[in-house]
């Protein structure tokens, strides 16, 4: 099985229409993916491809429309442009050095600001000044930063967990003429990408403090209707695979022999449960065993756990009229469909007694109104980073709105919350 999504750094490149994105997109990718032209716009929509970064490992690298595209058609590529910035672990931002200008890019919100960032500055022959575009771009790091402050003091509950792009030492710019020097740029730019994503913090592991070597965990994967045929999803499997790689001892069981396991395993330090039967589950499961769900363990490895647990205690305030908007992170016929449309929605208007209203967003769909929404339930999110979740978390912050997330839903309207480990 190749590297989730989840589990791949996101490396975005943009630029103005023509800067050469996709000439260093393909540079990087060793391919002829992305289509090279030389009249403004080639690239219309993100173009995609997983490749493992040496000596770094699993990443994305997406390639998009340029930033300062323009009418109808044009804005629309821009906003699918900010979608996938939005999404970045780490921006490569290429430059034509023949036209370096910072007065029109993305400037006016400073919500791209926190991103490390690689200036690569392209089509740089020998009569290039050099020194000159460097102060250029680090005037433009300045006025970021500005904004950046700015945003922060209206802001000050936001946290970010992305390191600046711009360390103590200066920007990371690397000079490339891929006419002269095609080789000798990819390594350039590689290295340079290789050297900010080793920086940034490591995530967390799923069940990173909740269990040791040598302790037993038992998982519970319900068989049911909408379980896929003849594989374990992945959240199941990278969790299996945590629990091997830390020398957890691992058995599985469906929630009908859970019974029966409790009795004849003896010794249990961990269960961990598909969210669908947490109710079952915490009913059959002593009190004196660590109880948690596949949910959680992403909730904690990829957002502020704490935040989704206030919440997702949030749905006790709620009244008549109120909405709530559910975000999966993918769009499929997937076997969570009926817990985000049918099973959440019923148990939180059972539960409160209120007429509340749902809306629904798949894939990268996250609406960009947050404010008329009570309350924003977001899936496991196995699909997205950490970065892309606390984007999420953090939009959700700034428009005022309690997020959760289906894990920690379904725990408290079940009554469960109260006793499960995260
Ligand atoms: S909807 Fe969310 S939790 Fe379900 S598979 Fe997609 S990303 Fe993962």
């Amino acid at each position: 099985m190749s590297t989730p999504l989840g589990n791949r750094k996101n490396i975005v490149l943009l630029g103005r229409r023509n800067s050469g994105k996709s000439s260093i997109f393909n540079l990087l990718i060793d391919q002829d993916k992305s289509i090279v032209a030389d009249y403004l716009g080639t690239t219309t929509d993100p173009v995609y491809h997983m490749m493992e970064l040496l000596p770094y490992g699993p990443v994305k690298i997406v390639d998009t429309a340029g930033i300062d595209d323009e009418g109808l058609v044009g804005q629309k590529r821009v906003d699918k442009t900010r979608l996938e910035i939005e999404d970045a672990d780490l921006l490569v931002y290429v430059i034509d050095a023949n036209d370096f200008c910072s007065e029109d890019i993305y400037l006016e919100d400073g919500s791209m600001v926190a991103k490390p960032t690689v200036y690569i500055v392209n089509k740089c022959h020998d009569s290039i000044d050099r020194d000159h575009i460097k102060s250029k771009i680090e005037s433009y790091i300045e006025k970021y930063k500005q904004v950046k402050e700015d945003n922060e003091k209206n802001n000050k509950n936001e946290k970010n967990s992305s390191k600046e792009g711009a360390s103590k030492e200066g920007p990371s710019i690397v000079f490339t003429d891929l006419v002269s020097s095609r080789q000798e740029s990819r390594k350039l730019i590689i290295e340079s990408l290789v050297d900010i994503l080793s920086s940034l913090e490591p995530d967390r592991g799923l069940i990173d403090g909740l269990i040791r070597p040598g302790d037993k965990a038992l998982l519970v994967v319900p068989i049911d209707s909408e379980a896929p045929k003849g594989r374990l999803i992945l959240p199941q499997v990278q969790v299996i695979r945590e629990c091997l790689d830390m020398g957890v001892m691992v058995s599985l069981v469906r929630d009908l022999e859970l019974k029966r396991a409790l009795e004849e395993m003896g010794h249990i330090d961990l269960v961990i449960t598909d969210s669908q039967v947490f109710k079952e589950v915490a009913s059959l499961v002593n009190e004196s065993i660590d109880l948690t769900s596949f949910s959680i363990l992403f909730a904690r490895q990829k957002g502020d756990i704490d935040h989704l647990v206030r919440g997702a205690r949030h749905i006790e305030k709620l009244r008549d009229g109120d909405r709530i908007l559910i975000a999966e992170s993918c769009s499929h016929t997937s076997n969570h469909e009926d817990i985000g449309t049918v099973k959440i929605p019923n148990l939180i208007r059972n539960k409160t007694g209120k007429d509340i209203e749902f809306d629904f967003s798949h894939g990268k769909d996250f609406k960009r109104d947050l404010s008329k929404y009570s309350l924003i339930i977001q899936c496991g999110g196995c699909m997205l980073t950490r970065s892309n979740m606390m984007v999420r978390i953090n939009r959700a912050r700034m428009a005022g709105v309690p997020i959760t997330n289906y894990g920690v839903a379904l725990a408290y309207l079940t009554g469960a919350l109260d006793r499960v480990v995260y």
